[in-house]
């Protein structure tokens, strides 16, 4: 695909905040977006030039959507892969379908972390009680069983203290395909966002903090702090998975840093990220402006910062401190256009700058 002209559309897949800030970043390169989402006025259609409400199993929506667009993007990785391939067959879609697979499922994505010739968190594949029972005795206690798939923040976990706990954290979960994790008595989170365009050229963002609060993302902090090797290692693990993936677009890699600096792969998406939200104002070329760049077969821009930066979610409630916020002149408020605060819900962001001499206040 050349690159795509201004007045283009683009077309994403997913109608949350992701979408939202992907359809600012393609507003100042001069595209418009088209938002497909199942739900009625969602962020991101509030801010774009079309959308289409319907189920991602609509093919006739999906075809009339396809005709209407340049090229596809995502900005959520449940989407289903029947639907990306329905897509596929009419219209260029970046991230395709491969890194979709590999990203819904957990198993799959161990299974890439370990080709690529990086660690996952130990773990063992179970499908019915007796085989988790067996896993608690070969990984060990305390552990985390996870759904194999459609499980976020936090959701479709259970955690396992003892070998008790197992018959009533296999009910709660409901079953089915899971994995066993042991759990890593991690030094810090820290994620790596990755762009990657059609010709296999990548640009790294640096390697950042994530803290979690209740299994959601509360910070990020630019940058980790972290040994410039451990840094390295992770940029170089993120690179990786992405050519491997083939991903046109954007991969972000969670990892857990051991106490002796060892890194061990959680989790990916091949979107923009939670974690990259501070690219925002930190970066010339920010997350959502390289996932653009790429889709739209651009050149990718700088993933340079020119400051460090602590970028807070507003979950829930939190949000309700707008004014506050908006009163503090160094602190970038972002809110998401969503009615209702529910707990858990992310509402919004907000992010503060330091000199790139200073380290950021936590
Ligand atoms: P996930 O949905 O897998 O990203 O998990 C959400 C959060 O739970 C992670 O960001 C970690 O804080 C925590 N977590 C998940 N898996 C593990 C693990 N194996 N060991 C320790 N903490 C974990």
């Amino acid at each position: 695909m050349k690159a795509l002209a201004p007045g283009s559309t683009i077309g994403i897949l997913g109608g949350g905040q992701l979408g939202r800030m992907l359809s600012y970043a393609a507003a100042r390169l001069g595209y418009r977006c088209h938002i497909f989402c199942p739900e009625q006025d969602c962020p991101a259609a509030q801010v774009s030039a079309a959308a289409t409400v319907a189920d991602y199993d609509d093919r006739t929506a999906l075809s009339a959507f396809a005709e209407q667009v340049d090229v596809v993007t995502l900005e959520f990785e449940n989407i289903p892969v029947e639907t990306v391939r329905f897509l596929a067959e009419k219209i260029t879609i970046r991230p395709g379908a491969k890194v979709l697979e590999v990203a819904q499922d957990r198993l799959f994505e161990k299974q890439t972390v370990q080709h690529i010739g990086a660690k996952p968190a130990p773990f063992e594949p179970v499908g019915s009680l007796i085989e988790l029972e067996q896993a608690m005795q070969n990984i060990g206690l305390p552990a985390i069983l996870k759904t194999r798939r459609l499980g976020y923040d936090g959701k479709g976990q259970a955690m396992l203290q003892t070998m008790d706990e197992a018959a009533s954290a296999w009910d709660r979960i409901g079953g089915g395909d899971c994995i066993l994790e042991g759990l890593v008595d991690f030094a810090l989170e820290i994620s790596v966002i990755v762009a990657r365009d059609s010709a296999g050229a990548t640009a790294c963002y640096v390697p950042v903090e994530n803290r979690h609060r209740d299994g959601i993302l509360d910070r990020t902090i630019a940058p980790a702090d972290i040994a410039a090797e451990t840094a390295e290692q992770a940029t170089a693990i993120a690179v990786r998975l992405a050519s491997d993936l083939d991903v046109v677009g954007l991969l972000a890699v969670e990892m857990f840093v051991t106490r002796d600096g060892q890194i061990l792969v959680n989790e990916i998406a091949p979107r923009v990220h939670n974690s990259g939200h501070w690219t925002m104002e930190a970066c010339l070329t920010n997350q959502f402006e390289q996932q653009i760049r790429a889709v739209a077969g651009l050149p990718l821009g700088s993933p340079d910062r020119h400051a460090n930066a602590v970028m807070k979610n507003l979950i829930g409630d939190e949000a309700d401190k707008w004014q506050e916020i908006l009163s503090q002149p160094g602190s970038a408020l972002h809110l998401y256009g969503k009615s209702e605060a529910r707990p858990g819900r992310k509402m919004g962001h907000v992010t503060r700058l330091w000199p790139l001499n200073q380290k950021p206040e936590i």
